[in-house]
């Protein structure tokens, strides 16, 4: 036994020359133990500060003011790891570390390996997170989106947890809570199903929620002040935000209170989706990462400040091994403590390619159909090359993560970055191929001309898999009011017609389908363009607009349904793509004609055809020979001479042949 201490010691010290002598080099842990060990007999605290000279763990009897009732210091470890073993029973008291830097004492932060919290987010919390389960939660289990657990099977529908309930005609208790998107069969006033049974009865696979991390925005203790954020400021990575639960004060409450949101969402046959940002925190300088390790867990401008690819202030270095391990261990952790399905990845394109990587062959050793994207973009520049980063161009060096294709989503309706800016559906001439190439997910196909797609001039997916379809999300305006606003002379008809084309692209191209919750019942935001912190009265989901645009409700439902009982329309692999779908290359301008082979992927609808007319005017398009059929729900197009079809003007057509 005292062999093994002089030996830990000697380890420690020649550690500690490595680690200064190298600078940022400092050895790894690679332990899984950081953060709180906890037993009703016993709890370790432990964390990683290579180069503290001390470290100290501070008790408190509040999750925010008073004095430590005890403050022990931490004995150092192996790898740069600090660590002290409580005997007794600690549960419900709060906890923060200080580390001492050279001559210097850190402030006090809770660990990034916290998983309970107080109030804001200020000292971590002792919990049993056996305590936290709610009644079944052993028996939960996420449902099954796709026998083959084949990506393209899922449909995603995009929501703030605060926005599905918190509108006065949501007709839910629990409004802008967890629970009340665990809520069963809630109605609006004109008796329409809202909240849960409005997302399963519209048929999508997968609910994606905006941030529900611990973020840093909205003041947790102002319960009453009506404040708003979507969450992109996180504070504590591996804790659910506080603000969404009706206690947060108590760690537990909390965490209880997203279980049980997950739990009526799997009951329910869906899937959830966490939308995670481990790009940058809130505040850089002050957080736990910078606090117990100066200068690791971020990139650096050459003069040393914070460089900024995500334009909040800072960026964080995955490829350093601390943070790649932070990042897997933190996604490894939703998925198995609270059975997240899938992840949203928010400026993808700020992490390294080898911890994308990492993160996806682990996730998916534990669930094999776990759903991950992200989009393959920054918001600023970054001192990691290009080429390490997990960026759109390089989508076909990711496994089994997608990325947003922002060529359909303009292509669809005109740049995010110009409001006056038009797409196919709103009359733009020369967007066709940018739809085709939506269309074929971005693969390669040899009747798209990639000189002609708006924005990427090569085929970047490795399979449809690869590529998420939208074209619209919770940034920048909704798909209706970005008509509206591009197309100012269009009537209210014009414009639901060309929003429904849009979706109709959507949901009938390859790769995974997207929509932003409410669009399909015509959500607005009153053209407000950026609303992250615009309050409720922009962002709510009003239910009443189900009600008025009831018809778009059920066509966009109908889709879905299409969609899901069709396998031409997720076709699996790049040889399928370029094999199954056919252009008509004499299609008249501003249409999309073609047709998928849907015998060659054992579709009981053996040859499909789809087209879209963007024009205002009905066109004229060659129908191929045999006898074709409507999709159900998708209209009652025109008869004409054999062979030949009238397609109405910013209409669509889906036809097929069994
Ligand atoms: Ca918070």
């Amino acid at each position: 036994m005292k062999n093994y201490f002089l030996l830990l010691l000697f380890s420690v010290v020649i550690q500690k020359a490595t680690a200064q002598f190298f600078g940022k080099g400092y050895s790894p842990y690679t332990g899984k133990d950081l953060g709180l060990t906890y037993s009703a007999t016993s709890s370790t605290f432990k964390i990683w500060s290579p180069t503290a000279v001390a470290a100290q763990l501070l008790l408190y009897k509040e999750g925010l003011g008073g004095t430590p009732f005890k403050t022990v210091a931490l004995a150092e470890s192996i790898n740069g790891t600090w660590e002290v073993k409580l005997d007794g029973e600690w549960k419900g008291n709060f906890y923060t570390f200080r580390v001492k830097i050279k001559d210097t004492w850190s402030n006090e932060v809770p660990d990034p390996y916290a998983k309970a919290v107080g109030i804001n987010g200020k000292r971590a919390m002792v919990i049993d997170l056996y305590e936290t389960n709610p009644p079944g939660w052993e028996k939960d289990k996420s449902p099954a989106f796709s026998k083959k657990n084949l990506a393209t099977d899922a449909v995603i529908y995009e929501l703030h947890i605060r926005d599905a309930s918190i509108g006065e005609n949501s007709c839910i208790k629990h409004k802008g809570k967890y629970l009340g998107l665990a809520e069963e069969n809630t109605k609006n006033k004109e008796g329409l199903s809202t909240g849960l049974l409005h997302i399963k009865e519209l048929g999508v696979t997968h609910v994606h929620l905006l941030p529900f991390f611990d973020y840093n925005s909205v003041d947790e203790s102002l319960p009453g002040k009506v404040q708003y954020n979507w969450g992109y400021d996180p504070l504590n990575y591996n804790v659910p935000e506080g603000s969404y639960s009706t206690n947060p004060y108590d760690g537990t409450t909390r965490i209880n209170e997203l279980k049980t949101m997950v739990a009526a969402f799997h009951k329910h046959g869906l899937s959830v989706v966490m939308d995670v940002v481990y790009n940058h925190v809130a505040n850089a300088a002050s957080s736990n990462f910078e606090q117990l390790v100066p200068g690791y867990y971020f990139r650096h401008k050459k003069e040393g400040s914070f460089s900024d690819a995500t334009a909040c202030g800072n960026e964080t270095a995955s490829e350093m091994p601390m943070m790649r391990k932070f990042i897997l261990e933190s996604v490894l952790y939703w998925a198995t403590e609270y059975h997240i399905d899938g992840f949203r990845f928010d400026l993808m394109g700020v992490h390294d390619i080898e911890t994308m990587n990492l993160v996806s062959t682990e996730l998916r050793k534990i669930k094999p159909d776990i759903l991950l994207y992200g989009e393959g973009w920054t918001a600023g520049a970054s001192p990691l090359p290009d080429s390490l980063r997990a960026l759109k161009k390089n989508a076909h060096e990711l496994k089994h993560i997608a990325v947003f294709s922002d060529d359909v989503r303009d292509g669809i309706k005109g740049s995010v970055f110009d409001i006056k800016d038009k797409g196919f559906v709103s009359g733009k001439p020369g967007m066709e191929e940018s739809i085709k190439f939506g269309i074929v997910a971005a693969c390669e196909h040899p009747q798209v001309d990639l000189n002609k797609v708006n924005y990427s001039k090569m085929a970047y997916a490795a399979a449809p898999w690869n590529v998420i379809t939208y074209c619209e999300c919770h940034d920048n305006n909704t798909l209706w009011d970005k008509l509206a606003m591009s197309c100012p002379d269009a009537s209210k008809d014009e414009l639901l017609k060309m929003h429904q084309l849009a979706l109709t692209i959507v949901l009938t191209s390859q790769g995974i389908p997207f929509l932003h919750a409410g669009t399909e019942f015509l959500r607005n935001k009153n053209s407000v363009e950026n609303s992250y912190n615009a309050g409720d009265s922009i962002n709510a989901v009003d239910w009443h607009m189900k009600q008025k645009n009831y018809n778009v409700y059920k066509y966009v439902a109908a889709l879905i349904k299409i969609r899901k009982e069709h396998p031409a329309f997720r076709l699996v692999n790049a040889a399928q793509i370029k094999g199954c779908i056919r252009f008509d290359e004499k299609a008249p301008a501003g249409t999309i004609v073609y047709t998928i082979d849907g015998a060659a992927v054992k579709d009981k609808w053996k040859k499909i055809f789809i087209a879209f007319n963007a024009n205002k005017d009905f066109k004229t398009i060659s129908l191929p020979p045999g006898r074709w059929q409507t999709a159900p729900g998708a209209g009652s197009p025109n008869k004409s001479k054999p062979g030949k079809r009238n397609l109405p003007g910013l209409g669509s057509m889906i036809l097929y042949q069994e």
